[in-house]
């Protein structure tokens, strides 16, 4: 893959990257989108990394759909697939990390530690194999981007990170592949969290701008559900994720919850369309 890319830099102006876990939705299809409409060749990566799945998390039962991903990024125009096997990517003896302090301990790395050492370590891996002038990120997963993005900034990657809008199905739920996980009932249940974000942000609308108020409303929507348990609700600060006492634009609104045994994430930046 690295001898492919330097080729290919030498002869496009502009190499876009879309890394992924494959189970392609059109979340990660509206990234590959904008990447293939914004750069000369692009190449998406697909590989379910070990390395940020917890002892009790879903790494073995994650969805796994090669041969329809690929039809797929075929049929949107990427120019090359790179789907690495674990081997590839950890051969025996690797040792070295990258751990993002502070940052990837906050909100989704409070619940899910190690997460973001896997998630840096293979993404900051991922930049040094492909190469990109720009690498695309859905701001879905937003703690996830302010994490890269002061990776990136630390280290001297030599990259444009690009955070792309939330895509949502019809009834408001974020795309996710773990959707697939939620059977009828919850996938019912599973639309509170876009009830409780628009009521925050509708409250934020009317002027409402104390931290606690607003997570009050939230969380009063979220217990409608009884079948839906919080992890967090928060709002922060969109680059140190740090919560704000006094919610200002651009600051972000970020929930995650439990829907049966299934994790969902979603969240707004505050006064741009989420
Ligand atoms: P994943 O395969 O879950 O690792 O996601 C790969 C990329 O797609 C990440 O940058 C995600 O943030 C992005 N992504 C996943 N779901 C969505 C969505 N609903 N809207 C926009 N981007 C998304």
């Amino acid at each position: 893959m690295q001898e492919f890319s330097r080729g290919i830099r030498k002869s496009s102006s502009s190499l876009g990257f879309v890394p992924t876990m494959g189970a392609l939705h059109e979340g990660h299809l509206s990234l590959i989108r904008r990447a293939v409409a914004e750069c000369q060749f692009v190449v998406a990566s697909i590989f379910v990394n070990p390395l940020q799945f917890g002892p009790t998390e879903d790494f073995e039962k994650y969805p796994r759909t090669l041969e329809d991903d690929r039809s797929k990024l075929e049929v949107v125009g990427v120019s090359a697939l790179f789907a690495p096997d674990t081997a590839d990517m950890y051969p025996l003896g690797a040792v070295t990390t990258v751990t993002v302090a502070g940052l990837g301990d906050r909100l989704d790395g409070a619940s899910r530690p190690g997460h973001f050492t896997g998630v840096a370590t293979v993404v900051a891996k991922l930049l040094h194999t492909v190469g990109p002038h720009r690498a695309y990120f859905g701001q879905k997963d937003a703690v996830q981007l302010a994490v890269l993005r002061q990776m990136v900034r630390d280290l001297n990657f030599d990259v444009e990170l690009v955070g792309c809008p939330i895509v949502r199905d019809a009834d408001g739920l974020a795309l996710s592949s773990r959707n697939r996980y939620l059977n009828v009932v919850e996938r019912g249940q599973a639309l509170v969290i876009r009830r409780c974000l628009l009521a925050i942000e509708r409250s934020i609308s009317a002027g409402v701008l104390e931290r606690e108020i607003l997570l009050a409303d939230g969380l009063r929507v979220l217990r409608e559900e009884p079948g839906v348990r919080v992890d967090y609700l928060e709002v922060v600060d969109a680059k140190t994720l740090l919560p704000v006492e006094r919610v200002g634009a651009g600051n972000l609104v970020a929930v995650a919850v439990w829907v049966g045994t299934t994790r969902l994430i979603d969240n707004f930046l505050v006064g741009l369309k989420a």
